[in-house]
């Protein structure tokens, strides 16, 4: 019988766990060129999880001439679609074999419940990985619809070698939703972690090169943004760039572009997700504890997270109680606590910002309906505990900047029309839900919301199946199902005259 999976449980295993801790370039760990490290330090407990490889411009010149060597040299890139689809598929065995290692790993990183890394995280990497190489093989081209007198063919051929940064809220799936397509692809690639949460890259490298892909094909540089991010996306042998994290190091990314080879550069970003509830919700319960959770998951480090809640005035009062009741009972916890709803805030720094929000909420007027503080929960760790404000206008700086922490922002409306504008006063363009019993309104809203995701009557809906990606600033490009495949492909015309 297999032990019960108690705190005991998953701290004996993290005990005995083999932190990977060194670069990955050209199929071996290897320490960074110049010998640096960096501390890891887990947010749950302000402990060392171990030094970690400070990589730099020198190895992204490593890493760049491997993917390129192995890019030309077709051992991936030019492999059949039904190779790279079964290498894919074993990759993503390889991952569902390791998914409590896995998601251990990515708790002890950064502080997220260790059931939602189970239940979430690692599988939905096996299942991006296994979707985008049995995807690959049932894409094709075109034909064009030419006189008798030639052939147009459309095809689709991989980029080169493609960079992807990626942030420390869900590291492994972020980094999956790159790699996977861009593996598929046939593209070679070169993986940034975030330094503040760079352990799960650097085993998903180990189970890359054990499932059969080639040497150089994926490279994983871990290090900070400004040493390894930059040289990255300023390198003319970087053909496209790929990147999920804020708006402002986005923005960036496409000057680095604009600065150096034009590499094709894709962003998913911030957000500032409206969540909007009419009093006609089919049930008022189920869309608050939906509210609460569309907030208080991940410690509110979520994308999408819905942390604008508009709510229609004849019943924001009650509504908002029950969201409250709901958050109070979402109170952080040791992460390796099974069933903890929320854990640790990614490190000091991100603490320390969102409770920065919080005071700036206080002074400009909200009211403080819930929580509000630095949570206890272990010592030397990051805890807030879950935020509500009510009373927000609409304007204040809480309801306009992007948080990244558990705290709710209430906003109260009058009717659809001013429902609208709220929702779509942002400069970002993520996500946003609305909540009806009436399918006409539900169908005007969700086509006049600016945003890549709209739920009806639930939040976060999505699988591989469908895109992911943001209007506005929030980016451009999709992640996930077929789109996923354009980012990573260029398009070419080749034309064949049938009379010569
Ligand atoms: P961030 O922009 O600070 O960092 C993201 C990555 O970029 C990290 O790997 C970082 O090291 C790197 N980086 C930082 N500065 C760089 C530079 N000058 N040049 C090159 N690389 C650089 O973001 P974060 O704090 O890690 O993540 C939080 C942000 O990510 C939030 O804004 C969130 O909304 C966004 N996010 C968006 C999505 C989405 O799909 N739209 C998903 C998850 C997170």
């Amino acid at each position: 019988m297999n032990p019960p999976r108690t705190r005991d449980y998953w701290q004996t295993l993290a005990d005995g766990l083999d932190i990977r801790t060194q670069a990955f370039i050209d199929g071996k760990y290897v320490d960074a060129a110049g010998g640096k490290t960096f501390d890891c330090i887990s947010p749950i407990d302000g402990r060392s999880l171990g030094e970690v490889a400070e990589c730099g411009a020198e190895d992204v010149e490593r890493a760049v001439k491997a993917a390129r060597r192995s890019f030309e040299s077709g051992a991936w890139s030019q492999a059949k679609p039904f190779k790279r689809k079964k290498v894919l598929q074993k990759f993503a065995q390889l991952v569902e074999e390791h998914i409590d290692e896995l998601a251990l790993l990515e708790t002890l990183d950064m502080g997220k419940p260790i059931g939602d890394a189970t239940g979430y995280d690692a599988p939905a990497v096996a299942r991006c990985l296994a979707w985008s190489g049995e995807a690959i093989d049932k894409v094709y081209g075109e034909v064009a619809p030419t006189g008798p007198g030639e052939l147009g063919m459309v095809t689709r051929e991989p980029l080169g070698v493609v960079g992807a940064i990626v942030p420390w809220n869900f590291p492994m799936v972020m980094a999956a939703w790159k790699i996977a397509p861009a593996l598929a692809c046939g593209n070679s690639v070169i993986l940034k972690p975030s330094e503040k949460s760079p352990l799960t890259a650097l085993r998903l490298a180990g189970l890359a090169a054990e499932a059969g892909i080639p040497d150089g094909v994926f490279n994983v540089l871990p290090g900070f943004g400004r040493e390894v991010g930059e040289p990255l996306a300023l390198h003319m042998g970087v053909d496209g760039l790929v990147f999920t994290g804020s708006t402002a190091v986005g923005k960036r990314l496409l000057q680095c572009a604009g600065l150096s080879n034009m590499k094709r550069t894709y962003l998913e970003c911030g957000g500032k997700s409206p969540n909007i509830v009419f009093a006609d919700a089919p049930d008022l319960e189920a869309a608050a504890h939906s509210a609460a959770s569309a907030i208080f998951y991940n410690q509110g480090e979520v994308c999408t997270a819905a942390s604008r809640l508009l709510v229609e005035r004849s019943i924001k009062d009650d509504f908002v109680a029950r969201v409250v009741e709901a958050g109070r009972r979402m109170q952080p916890r040791h992460p390796l606590e099974p069933g903890a709803a929320m854990g640790a805030m990614v490190d000091e720094a991100q603490t320390e910002r969102v409770l920065g929000y919080i005071r700036k909420g206080l002074d400009e007027g909200a009211r403080l309906a819930l929580g509000g503080k630095r949570a206890d929960v272990v010592a030397g760790g990051c805890y807030i505990e879950p935020t509500v404000f009510d009373d927000v206008r609409h304007g204040q700086t809480i309801s306009r900047e992007e948080i990244f922490g558990p705290v709710l922002a209430v906003i109260a409306f009058d009717g659809e029309e001013e429902a609208l504008r709220i929702a779509n006063d942002s400069d970002y363009g993520l996500a946003a839900a609305v909540w009806t019993r009436d399918i006409s309104r539900a169908h005007r809203i969700a086509r006049k919301l600016r945003a890549g995701s709209v739920w009806i009557n639930y939040w976060d809906g999505g699988d591989m199946t469908a895109p992911f990606g943001g209007y506005k600033q929030s980016g451009n490009g999709r992640d996930k199902s077929l789109h996923a495949f354009e980012k990573y492909t260029e398009v070419k015309a080749t034309w064949i005259n049938l009379e010569a």
